[in-house]
């Protein structure tokens, strides 16, 4: 089943004809609407005239995070905020959220293309979705949610947490999809299994599973535990959220991006050339119907391959292969994405501590973990336990209300952490997906 038949499987010569038109015209707005646009646009020596072909879009600047947070809070929206229905907001790089803006439009093609995303997954209106993402600030949960309403499914606005609360539901209203991030996933089969309770025999039949890098081990892990079959979503807020692409259940290799509203490109993050496709580099990204927040040339960061073989599903969009990793150093802990710089931002204001300073990231029982190891210096350095007991649940407490994430934080001395000269931050991932 296919949700938007007519746009999924529009032959790619009429794919591209659209894609350029849209083009065409989201440069013209953002040129003409956002100052840092118009400056970007001229020092490339371009103006939104000079598009003529797909390929001029190459000959486009790159937005990067950084715009972002220099444009904070609203900077690069194209509409005033009387037009602006939501705001949502996701790890930013030194303190400060990412922020993005949605018009009444953009929530409606954003929930169409969540619908889509179901459908392809094989999804009806006779199902019911148990979506454990998180509702909030993140896009997953209502993405998800508005995308469950537009199909006609019953979704079950789950959100993430309490675990035995889910596993009650899970049992009781019998829903035949989950949303969530793949490892929270199998915590809940784990959890489930330990409490006995019969994990395949639910009425379970699909998870859409995302928002964290994942491997075809993991997805063998969770069908088996679940009895069911799991596919691959990706999306970001800066992008529109959960729905920028998505896996099919027939060719279940590869996520279908959905290239009427997004322009998807591989670069090398080094050199910023386009990179042959069927090769890893970083994925782009260019909006092209958002009307609040369009986003030219992103940098998502996320490495990954381009397919464009037909499908078997008769889509005919490109496929991406799953994430493979990042250009710079943001983790996604327990699907939430933060940055070093993010935490050091916690710690940075009080006395005695750093900068020297390091990340571990683990996995236990299908959970991350993240110890943070910070050096103190010695006149600050108590070896009173209590004040330096206080002092590391007072930045745990930070982290958390921060950033949204839960550390062990442990104070050290001084020449206590292996660094080599230059160095202040270390980052251990031991995780195993
Ligand atoms: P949300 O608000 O839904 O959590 P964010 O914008 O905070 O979205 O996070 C987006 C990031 O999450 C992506 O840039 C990518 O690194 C990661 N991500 C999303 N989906 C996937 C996926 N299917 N596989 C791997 N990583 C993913
Ligand atoms: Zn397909």
């Amino acid at each position: 089943m296919i949700f938007n038949e007519e746009f999924e499987t529009l032959p790619r010569e009429a794919l591209e004809a659209l894609q350029l038109k849209r083009l065409k015209q989201v440069a013209g707005r953002v040129y003409h609407t956002v100052g840092f646009y118009k400056t970007a646009f001229d020092e490339a020596g371009i103006t939104p005239d000079d598009i003529s072909t797909l390929d001029d879009l190459k000959r486009l600047p790159f937005t990067a995070k950084e715009d972002l947070r220099e444009n904070y809070p609203f900077g690069l929206f194209t509409v005033p905020m009387s037009n602006i229905v939501r705001l949502h907001a996701s790890s930013g790089i030194t303190g400060k959220p990412t922020v993005v803006g949605y018009t009444r439009r953009d929530i409606d093609i954003w929930s169409r293309l969540m619908a889509r995303s179901l459908v392809a997954a094989g999804l009806t209106s006779n199902d019911i979705i148990h979506n454990a993402y998180g509702y909030g600030l993140f896009t997953g949960g209502l993405g998800v949610h508005y995308g469950a309403e537009m199909l006609g499914s019953s979704v079950i606005p789950m959100s993430g947490g309490s675990t035995k609360k889910q596993l009650m539901i899970l049992q009781d209203f019998g829903p035949t999809a989950i949303c969530s991030t793949p490892s929270y996933a199998l915590y809940l089969a784990e959890r489930g299994e330990e409490m006995g309770v019969d994990m395949r025999s639910l009425r379970l039949r699909v998870g859409i599973l995302g928002a964290e890098p994942w491997s075809e081990k993991m997805r063998e892990k969770i069908e088996d535990k679940l009895g069911i079959r799991a596919l691959d979503m990706y999306g970001l807020s800066e992008v529109i959220g959960p729905g920028v692409a998505m896996e099919c259940a027939v060719g279940r290799d590869g996520m279908h991006v959905f290239e009427d509203h997004f322009i998807v490109e591989t670069i090398n993050p080094e050199t910023g050339e386009t990179v042959p496709y069927g090769e890893e580099g970083e994925l782009v990204f260019t909006s092209l119907t958002k009307e609040a927040f369009p986003l030219i040339r992103y940098r998502t960061g996320d490495i990954s391959r381009l397919m464009k073989e037909p499908c078997r599903c008769g889509r005919t969009y490109t496929r991406m292969a799953r994430i493979s990793g990042r250009s710079d150093d943001m983790l996604i802990i327990r699907g939430v994405n933060v940055f070093p710089s993010e935490i050091e931002s916690v710690f940075q204001g009080i006395e005695g501590l750093g900068p020297h300073y390091e990340l571990t990231v683990d996995r236990e029982h299908n959970l991350d973990t993240l110890e943070i190891r910070v050096e103190m210096s010695e006149d600050v350095f108590s070896d009173e336990i209590r004040i330096l007991q206080k002092t590391e649940q007072r930045i745990t407490k930070d982290i958390k209300d921060y950033l949204g994430v839960i550390a062990k934080v442990k104070l050290v001395g001084t020449g206590s952490l292996e660094h080599s000269e230059g160095t202040i931050q270390r980052v251990v991932d031991n995780r195993k997906i």
